[in-house]
């Protein structure tokens, strides 16, 4: 295991992952019943980016920095509100911390709802583990996260989210996710399941996102941002999240969220996002009720 995600906390893929993440956490809480949060692949939870790691990068110059410094309109600052409260509550706002997604729920979640944290690198599930301790909500584990995810499905509150983000070390994680998927739905039909991957090679997440539609799951919706034009397959050129069953508003409030962050966060002149229904209400996609623009807008 390499992968230490100290090298790449506060990155545009991050700023795109959590800002998300933070808006479908609101919604679930619009509902009083208690719901469950579920993270197989959780990292430390709180990054300091003045540490070795993250100076070497510098990769939250680049996400987080530009994020913080670019302006919004009233409409955009209403959407990014509470992931912005909680970089607040983290003092993350002089770009100095950066807390991670399990950090980002337990601050949104209520007093009813649990957490369930995963993580397998030793060094990084201790320090995680220590954040959580005194958060009775949460359970944590230094743990396989696909392990995890079959042990947690279905949670005994019924409503919640899994996020599932791991660090693509190894070449088959894309085809790993979308079993992972198949298996996940068939639990807990009721439940978000969030998968984030990245955009190396255009091909490679188109690919990934046909076998994901393939699935037939039901209200699949796939989110998806470039920051760069993609000449180097071998680079992070930008990156995407499969929800399942998504918060009904999720869509409406990624077709204003995410044309503000590829443009904010692009490297150069190209910028392109997408949010499009890879399988609408009914399995077929014939009945998906969406008439809105599905294709890349640039
Ligand atoms: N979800 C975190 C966030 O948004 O703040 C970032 C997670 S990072 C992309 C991926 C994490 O997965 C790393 O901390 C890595 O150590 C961990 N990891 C790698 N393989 C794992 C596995 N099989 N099970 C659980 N965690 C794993």
């Amino acid at each position: 295991m390499n992968y230490r995600h100290a090298y790449h906390a506060g990155n545009f893929a991050d700023v795109f992952k959590h800002a998300l993440l933070a808006r479908i956490l609101v919604h679930l809480t619009a509902k009083d019943t208690p719901f469950r949060y579920m993270d197989t692949h959780a990292g430390v939870g709180l990054y300091d980016l003045d540490r070795e790691e993250s100076r070497k990068t510098n990769e939250a110059e680049l996400g987080l920095r530009k994020f913080l410094a670019s302006p919004r309109t009233p409409a955009l600052e209403e959407l990014f509100k509470p992931y912005l409260d909680v970089l607040k509550a983290f003092n993350a706002l002089e770009g100095k911390h950066y807390p991670g997604s399990p950090m980002l729920a337990s601050h949104l979640l209520r007093r009813t709802d649990r957490l369930s944290l995963a993580e397998l690198h030793p060094d990084d599930a201790r320090m995680m583990q220590r954040r959580f301790s005194n958060d009775r909500r949460a359970t944590t584990g230094a743990m396989d996260g696909w392990a995890a995810m079959k042990a947690w499905l279905p949670p005994a509150e019924r409503r919640g989210v899994i996020l599932v983000d791991p660090p693509f070390e190894e070449p088959n994680e894309l085809d790993r996710m979308v079993d992972a998927l198949a298996e996940g739905h068939r639990k807990w039909a009721t439940g978000m399941i969030v998968l984030w991957y990245p955009v190396k090679a255009h091909r490679d997440a188109d690919l990934f996102a046909a076998n994901i539609q393939a699935l037939g799951i039901p209200k699949t919706l796939r989110l998806e941002m470039l920051v760069d034009a993609g000449g180097d397959p071998r680079k992070l050129n930008g990156s995407g999240l499969i929800v399942v069953n998504p918060p009904w508003k999720l869509k409406k409030d990624a077709e204003l969220m995410l044309p503000y962050l590829a443009n904010t966060l692009s490297s150069g002149s190209h910028t392109a996002w997408s949010a499009q229904w890879l399988v609408g209400e009914k399995p077929d996609g014939k009945a998906d009720v969406t008439t809105d623009e599905d294709d890349y807008s640039f």
